[in-house]
């Protein structure tokens, strides 16, 4: 049995998803395929994108980059959570911290513990019980210590935020070393086939200046544009925005502030929420917010208002539509990045999709055959992903409990996902939290977020019970100390950072 290979990939676009899937397809194909990846300086990237989440760290496993050049080059820092500002009510702070909460006690999980002990008032807060919040409290990080047998220190699990230009560059570099073409163009015409098995799909993109690219299989990459999935090939939007209103955000860079926080912060404001992402040479900051319930201008003044130095540079405004494309593959092509969808940036989830869209692509890589079962299964993987993250990201906006803002009673009030109405009603009764088929967030993410937003379980499972009080507030108390030891001996993030990938100074 032998399959037709593909020799000629051509990828539209060369913001963090064009350069992303270019790194790693060429990594993966070696010299075995033609790639080339066609940009255009005119038109520009989004300029956003800087947060992201443990995962990556998988992304930079297959490309074999190293964490300190890395960093480095992309002025970057490190993640161990998002904090979140004024979510539930105004004044109330948490953190979604990465990586495990507390330890395991058959024969139910640790929130069930804690979420008994609490209850009798003999439980310290959620976070006392995690490395990565009590670090992130305390500025401090460490990567995990893999000699620590037994030790929360073993378990550090952290991501990075880093300067979205510089490290679609530093992919580009690798990218080009490992034989990649780039093509400096703007694309003006998209080319169907208009004959043979393969009629309609596309042949190729031709250039201003009418230079013509031909490829077999294209990766659309065009950002929220869709050059080919939805300009060419007209392939169909799913609007999310009755689940998430917000269509607009202000982003503005400001001068650094200290301490250098290892996580980034999320504040709500009246109709909507701002993003923090501490860089090394600089503050990511941005405004997301919904025109229904806010004007641009107000929008820009409660960002400008709410910065923790002065801006580097005039606020930019960026528009978009909550949802996701119909098929993110269709026929030759494969949209990855903002041509498939857009979720907002409140759990730093984009990124990741363009990632396991790129592992997905390189599970059902085609042949020239483009069989339709691979091709199906495909989208269905990235469906499931894309309404897994919503549901997650639907969750902070339905449990809050303000009353300042139509915006966020609407919020409150609103009909969700039946998906997400069972997890809430999972864990309203009992406190307990399913994992649907591997989805993104864990059960410690979901947990985090309905504690933090004052989601009370009736009960907690009747199993929790099966501990004498004393033994469990014994147990507790243990994983409470353990974590604060280790927490101490953790170094400073920014003394982390000065003694291991410092960047050039700017
Ligand atoms: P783009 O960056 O827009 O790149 C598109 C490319 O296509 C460009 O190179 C452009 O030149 C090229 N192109 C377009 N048309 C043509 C043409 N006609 N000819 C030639 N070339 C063309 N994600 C996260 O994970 N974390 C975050 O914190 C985060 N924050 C965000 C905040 C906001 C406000 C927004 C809107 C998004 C955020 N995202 C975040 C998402 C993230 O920015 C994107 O997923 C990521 O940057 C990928 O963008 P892209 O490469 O798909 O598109």
């Amino acid at each position: 049995m032998q399959a037709s290979p593909l020799q000629n990939i051509v990828i539209v676009g060369g913001g963090t998803a064009g350069w992303m899937s270019a790194a790693a397809l060429a990594t993966v194909l070696k010299d075995r395929c033609r790639i080339t990846v066609v940009e255009s300086d005119e038109i520009g990237t989004v300029g956003v994108g800087e947060a992201t989440i443990p995962m990556i760290q998988r992304f930079n496993h297959l490309l074999d980059i190293d964490e300190d050049e890395f960093l480095r080059e992309t002025y970057g820092s490190f993640k161990l959570g998002i904090e979140f500002v004024n979510w539930g009510r105004i004044g109330d702070r948490y953190m979604h911290g990465f990586g495990r909460i507390g330890r395991e006690l058959w024969p139910v999980g640790f929130e069930q513990h804690w979420l008994r002990m609490r209850a009798l008032g003999r439980a310290a807060p959620l976070e006392a019980y995690s490395i990565a919040r009590m670090a992130s409290k305390a500025n401090r990080f460490l990567p995990p210590q893999l000699d620590m047998e037994d030790s929360p220190l073993r378990e550090i699990t952290y991501a990075y935020h880093f300067d979205a230009s510089l490290y679609a560059r530093y992919l580009r570099r690798r990218s080009e070393k490992l034989g990649v073409v780039r093509v400096e163009g703007k694309i003006v015409e998209t080319r169907l086939r208009t004959d043979g098995e393969a009629a309609d799909h596309v042949e190729a993109v031709v250039l201003d200046g009418g230079r013509r690219i031909e490829g077999e299989l294209f990766v659309d990459c065009s950002g929220f544009r869709g050059l080919l999935i939805e300009q060419a090939l007209q392939t169909g939007y799913e609007d999310w925005t009755h689940w998430l209103p917000c269509d607009r955000a202000w982003a503005v860079p400001c001068e650094s502030a200290r301490p250098f926080t290892p996580f980034t912060r999320s504040t709500a404001h009246r109709a909507g929420w701002q993003w923090r992402i501490p860089l090394q040479h600089r503050t990511g900051n941005g405004h997301v917010f919904c025109s229904a319930h806010m004007s641009d201008d107000e929008a820009a003044s409660i960002l400008m208002a709410n910065l923790d130095g002065a801006p580097l540079a005039e606020p930019r405004l960026i528009k978009f539509r909550t949802g996701m494309r119909r098929l993110a593959w269709n026929r030759n092509v494969v949209a990855i990045g903002l041509s498939s969808g857009f979720l907002e940036p409140l759990e730093s989830t984009s990124i990741h999709l363009i990632q396991s869209a790129i592992q997905q692509l390189i599970d059902f890589f085609p042949d020239r055959g483009f069989a339709a079962a691979d091709v199906d299964e495909f989208n269905r993987q990235a469906r499931f992903n894309y309404e897994s993250v919503r549901d997650f990201i639907i969750l902070h906006y339905h449990l809050n409990q303000r009353d300042d803002s139509e915006f966020w009673k609407q919020c409150a009030r609103m009909e969700v996902p039946q998906s997400l109405a069972q997890k809430i009603s999972l864990f309203e009764s009992h406190g307990r939290i399913v994992r649907f088929n591997n989805e993104l967030f864990s059960e410690v993410g979901w947990l985090q977020v309905m504690e933090g937003q004052n989601l009370v379980p009736r009960a907690c499972h009747p199993l929790a019970g099966l501990k004498s009080e004393d033994a469990t507030a014994t147990y507790l108390e243990s994983v409470r100390e353990v974590i604060a030891k280790c927490v101490a001996v953790m170094p400073d993030h920014a003394d982390y950072i000065a003694k291991h990938c410092a960047a050039k100074p700017v």
